[in-house]
């Protein structure tokens, strides 16, 4: 991740002032919505703890003097920051989702607390970063909790979550809680222009919401292309003239999510726009490819598809029949 992220710094600023004033807390929970760098913000962390160019009580003594920067942050350049970034610092242990797993289990967890329990290698801190901490399955929780009750010293855990609700408190309570904001969008379009240069991101977030780093994994001409795709193609289910089980096929084929989120967005544009047309709503956004008024169905029956296509959002990591569940769905928006 590179270029200015300004709604990372406020976060920042706090973990390096509590790093700095030698109150680094064994343990930070990151608060990030999805595809904004919760991850870059605790790699940034476990850099801030490792570097060796910057020692704390230099660190410290700038904060006293009064030097911007507040606590100051890791240097990013020197040997360990950059193992930090290439995750091959022999003190960092990250704990990951498994390839097909919707879960972190209680192996992994005995594994890193285990790692942590031995003497760093630098002879400074150990860092961990848990990323996403909140799909630990319960007994995970509970390993993890051991830890957090006593920790090793010289120790910090990093754990990134964007719903710590599904959390025990027992646990989260043991965190320092660290909020990022969701950037604005005019934040996420300087950013995505910096990182990846020009074109129609607006158009990207308004499909994905304001998730500026997920956006720039992705390609917005080939976004654009697919978005006019989908909803064409939803028109003529709409008109009896696309085949459910052919397009729930080729959908599940390739970019689900992507088409998932397509759909999800013509479902809420049918909304705003039955409900605009009865309230008297002065103001609807229309966009070129919104669906027409002789298009729009009943509003009930609208927000039924639109839970079903976020159940469906939600389960498309599972072992289910994808292509089955979206049939069904398309099937029942046939006229
Ligand atoms: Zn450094």
């Amino acid at each position: 991740m590179s270029g200015s992220s300004p709604w990372l710094e406020e976060a920042k600023a706090s973990i390096a002032e509590a790093h700095a004033a030698g109150r680094m807390p064994h343990a930070v929970l990151i608060q990030a919505a999805a595809g904004i760098g919760g991850d870059s913000l605790a790699t940034w962390t476990a850099q801030l703890v490792l570097c060796t160019a910057r020692r704390p009580d230099s660190l410290a003594a700038r904060s006293r003097s009064g030097q911007p920067g507040g606590g100051g942050g890791p240097c990013g350049e020197c040997v360990s920051c950059r193992r930090v970034a290439e995750g091959q610092h022999p003190d960092l242990t990250a704990v990951r989702l498994g390839e097909d797993s919707q879960q972190i289990r209680i192996e992994q967890i005995r594994e890193l607390c285990a790692e942590l329990a031995l003497t760093s290698h630098q002879g400074g801190y150990k860092v961990a970063i848990i990323d996403p901490a909140d799909v630990l399955n319960r007994f995970a929780a509970n390993a993890l909790l051991k830890t957090l009750e006593e920790p090793p010293p010289r120790t910090v855990l990093v754990l990134v979550a964007a719903q710590p609700s599904r959390l025990p408190a027992t646990l989260t309570s043991r965190c320092q809680r660290i909020r990022v904001r969701r950037p604005t969008r005019g934040e996420s379009l300087a950013w995505l222009e910096g990182t990846r240069g020009p074109g129609d991101w607006n158009d990207v977030l308004d499909l994905i919401g304001e998730a500026p780093v997920a956006a720039a994994s992705l390609d917005p001409a080939a976004v654009g292309t697919l978005r006019a795709e989908a909803l064409r193609t939803l028109g003529e289910i709409r008109a009896g003239a696309a085949d459910p089980v052919q397009t729930a096929e080729s959908w599940s084929r390739s970019e689900l999510p992507l088409r998932l989120l397509c759909l999800e967005n013509w479902l809420t544009e049918c909304i705003r726009r039955g409900l605009g047309a009865s309230a008297h709503a002065p103001e609807l956004r229309a966009t070129t490819h919104s669906p027409s008024a002789d298009s729009v169905i009943n509003t009930r029956a609208l927000f039924r598809l639109l839970d079903e296509v976020r159940e469906l959002k939600v389960a498309l990591a599972a072992p289910i029949n994808r292509s089955l569940a979206l049939e069904s769905l398309l099937r029942s928006m046939q006229a």
